[in-house]
């Protein structure tokens, strides 16, 4: 699985996450692991660090969040791209037990070899988009419909 991509420096930001080969639409890439912890935790661990823009936490659930800070594989390195070439799909698990949830990144079109991969973050911030905010979430993917933001729409 892990032979699909490698982690690179990416244009975007920081690191990235490139096909080592031409990837089909509707393939699964990876997981998104890490530890699974709850929303409260989350909170506690990373008061000071979520409004860096940056951190590597997914919304598993309600109740969940992967880490990606702990335990975390090449996944929590994919970028935000406004017109993304993958999806996040939570795969949920039959029994009542939400730890089991899973993430996985899926190609959403054919990609090509040397392609960095992304899909769209869709954070929705409950708070005012502060320019402060904008700034930390700012969307530098380069494509030309690129929204400037990270940050979706207040619905
Ligand atoms: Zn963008």
């Amino acid at each position: 699985m892990s032979r699909l991509i490698e982690r690179r420096r990416s244009r975007i930001h920081g690191n990235g996450v490139f096909a080592t080969v031409d990837i089909p639409a509707g393939k699964k890439v990876c997981n998104y692991i890490g530890d699974i912890i709850t929303h409260d935790a989350a909170d506690a661990l990373y008061a000071d660090t979520l409004d860096t823009g940056h951190t590597f936490l997914f919304t598993l659930n309600d109740e969940y969040i992967v880490d990606g800070n702990r335990r975390g594989n090449i996944a929590r390195w994919i970028n935000h791209g406004c017109t993304p070439n993958c999806e996040a799909r939570i795969a949920e698990h039959p029994g009542d037990d939400r730890r089991l949830d899973r993430v996985e990144i899926h190609a959403i079109r054919d990609i090509a070899a040397g392609e960095e991969l992304t899909y769209n973050y869709g954070i929705r911030l409950e708070v005012p988009h502060t320019a402060r905010l904008k700034t930390l979430w700012a969307c530098r993917c380069g494509a030309s419909e690129c929204s400037g933001t990270m940050l979706q729409p207040k619905r």
